[in-house]
C-alpha cells in the first residue's frame, strides 16, 4: 500500500494535519493506536476547549468531534487499533493490528504521537509500592471515561493543568482532596486554572514542598510531605505526615518521540521533541511532525493549527520531493527563555507569508519583559509583555514574515532575547 502522507496518531494534532494534507491534494492514511479517534481529548470532558477556532468554550470531546465529523466528509483512510512500531529511512511504515503486521510506503510522514506522562519510577520517591498511586491523567480516564472513583481521600505531587482539573473534578465526584504540592516556588499550570480548579474550592496549595515517603502495605496509607529549598533538597526537620489512600502524580509530560528517535530525527534536548522549522519539517527527509509531540502546548487551537500546517506541508512535499530543508538559518534564544519552536527557518517555497513562534522562560518574569527577535544588523520583532511565566506558552505571529529579507541579506545568527528585571 502507498500513500502521499501517512499521519501517525489521531489526536487534534493528527486529524487537523490528516484533513490538511487532504484538502492539499494527498492521499492520506492516518493511523492511531486507540479504538477511536480524537488523542487526550475525548477523557477531557471540562470545557476551555477552542475559544480561538470555534469562538465557543467546548468540552474536549466536542472539540474532536467537530474534527471526526470533518475527517468523515473526506476520503481519509483511518486505521484504528493500528500500532505504528516502526519507521525506515525510506519512509515504510510498519503497522501491528489485529490483521497483524502490516507495512504502508509514505511518500511524507506527519508524526502526531502526543505525550505521555511521567510516572513514580521517573521520580524516586522513597517508601513503599501499595497501590493508589496514578497519574492524573490516568485518573482523569477513570472517572470521566469508566466511571471509578479510585480512592477517597487525595494528596496531589506538582501543580500541573492536568493534577489541578483532576482536584476540581476528584472533589465534584465526592473525594476530598487534601492538599496540592508542589516543589517549585511558582505554580507549574496556567493561573486561570489555580483560580477555577483550587481557589474556587478551597484547595490548599504548598509551593516549595514535595513528597518525600509513600507509605502503606497493599494501599497507600499516608504520604510524609516536606519543603524544599530551591536545590530540591528537603528539610526533613519540617516534614508533616498527611494520611491518604490517593497519590496522584500530576509532575509533567514527555514529548512521545520513541519513533521519532529510531529513526534519526533531531530532539531538542531541552523539551524533548523535534527540531522543527517552521512548516514542522523535521531533521528527516520527507518527516513532519505536529503537536504535544513537538513540545507541550496549553492550548488544542494551537495543537490543531500547527497539525494543519504540518499536513500541508507533508502534502506539498509528496508532490514536489525535492528543494525542502535546505537552505535554513537556525534559531537561537537566550535566558530566561527556556525553549522557542520552531528552532529553524526555513528558506525556501512558501515562507514567505507569516512566521509563528511559541517560546518559554524558565523562570517567573513578573514585572514588564520586552521580547525582540533580532539578527547582529537588525530588529525584526519587538514587544512588550506584562509578565512571563513559565507555565504560560508567549505565541508570536510576525506578518510579513521576515523571511523574504532573511533570503535576500541572509543574517549569521537570528536570536530570541528577553530584558526583564531579574
Ligand atoms: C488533562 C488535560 C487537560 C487539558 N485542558 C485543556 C483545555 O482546557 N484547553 C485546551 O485548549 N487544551 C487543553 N489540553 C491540551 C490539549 O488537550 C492537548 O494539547 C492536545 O490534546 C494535544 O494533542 P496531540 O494531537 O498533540 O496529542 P494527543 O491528543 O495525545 O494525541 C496523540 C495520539 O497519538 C496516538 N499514538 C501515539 N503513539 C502512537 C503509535 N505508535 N501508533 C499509533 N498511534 C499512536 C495516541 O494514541 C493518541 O491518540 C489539556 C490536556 C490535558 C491532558
Amino acid at each position: 500500500m502507498r500513500y502521499d502522507v501517512v499521519v501517525i496518531g489521531a489526536g487534534p494534532a493528527g486529524m487537523a494535519a490528516a484533513i490538511a494534507a487532504y484538502d492539499e491534494g494527498a492521499t492520506v492514511l492516518l493511523l492511531e493506536r486507540n479504538s477511536e479517534l480524537g488523542g487526550i481529548l475525548p477523557q477531557c470532558i471540562h470545557a476551555g476547549f477552542g475559544a480561538r477556532r470555534f469562538k465557543k468554550d467546548l468540552p474536549g470531546p466536542l472539540y474532536a468531534y467537530y474534527f471526526v465529523q470533518e475527517i468523515e466528509k473526506r476520503s481519509i483512510d483511518v486505521w484504528l487499533e493500528s500500532f505504528v512500531m516502526d519507521i525506515s529511512p525510506s519512509r515504510r511504515v510498519t503497522v501491528l493490528s489485529t490483521r497483524g503486521y502490516e507495512e504502508v510506503e509514505a511518500r511524507s510522514i506527519v508524526l502526531a504521537m502526543g505525550c505521555r506522562e511521567r510516572t513514580r519510577s521517573q521520580l524516586n520517591i522513597p517508601g513503599t509500592h501499595p497501590a493508589g498511586v496514578y497519574t492524573a491523567g490516568t485518573v482523569q480516564r477513570m472517572i470521566n471515561r469508566e466511571g471509578w472513583m479510585p480512592g477517597k481521600r487525595f494528596v496531589i505531587l506538582g501543580s500541573g493543568d492536568i493534577g489541578m482539573i483532576m482536584a476540581r473534578r476528584i472533589t465534584l465526584e465526592g473525594g476530598e482532596v487534601v492538599r496540592v504540592v508542589e516543589a517549585l516556588p511558582y505554580l507549574t499550570g496556567l493561573r486561570r486554572n489555580y483560580v477555577q480548579c483550587l481557589q474556587d474550592f478551597g484547595i490548599p496549595l504548598f509551593l516549595s514542598h514535595t513528597v518525600t515517603r509513600i507509605d502503606g502495605y497493599e494501599r497507600v496509607e499516608g504520604v510524609e510531605i516536606s519543603p524544599v529549598d530551591e536545590n530540591f533538597c528537603a528539610d526533613k526537620s519540617k516534614s508533616e505526615w498527611v494520611a491518604c489512600d490517593t497519590l496522584l502524580l500530576s509532575v509533567g509530560l514527555i514529548p512521545e518521540n520513541e519513533l521519532s528517535r529510531r529513526i534519526g530525527v533531531v530532539l531538542d534536548p531541552v523539551i524533548g521533541g523535534p527540531v522543527v522549522d517552521q512548516h514542522g519539517q523535521t531533521s528527516v527527509y520527507g518527516v513532519f511532525a505536529a503537536g504535544n509531540v513537538v513540545h507541550i502546548y496549553d492550548l488544542v487551537d494551537d495543537v490543531s493549527q500547527d497539525g494543519e500546517n504540518a499536513g500541508r506541508s507533508a502534502a506539498r512535499f509528496a508532490r514536489s520531493l525535492a528543494g525542502w530543508q535546505e537552505p535554513s538559518l537556525s534559531v537561537h534564544w537566550r535566558a530566561p527563555i527556556r525553549s522557542v519552536v520552531p528552532q529553524r527557518v526555513f528558506l525556501g517555497e512558501g515562507s514567505e507569508k507569516s512566521l509563528s513562534f511559541f517560546l518559554r522562560v524558565s523562570t517567573p518574569c513578573e514585572s514588564s519583559v520586552t521580547l525582540r527577535l533580532k539578527s547582529e544588523k537588525r530588529v525584526f520583532y519587538e514587544k512588550r509583555f506584562p509578565y512571563a511565566r513559565p507555565a504560560e506558552m508567549i505565541h508570536v505571529h510576525i506578518e510579513p514574515s521576515p523571511v523574504s529579507h532573511w533570503l535576500q541579506y541572509p543574517p549569521k545568527s537570528l536570536v530570541w532575547e528577553m530584558d526583564y528585571d531579574a
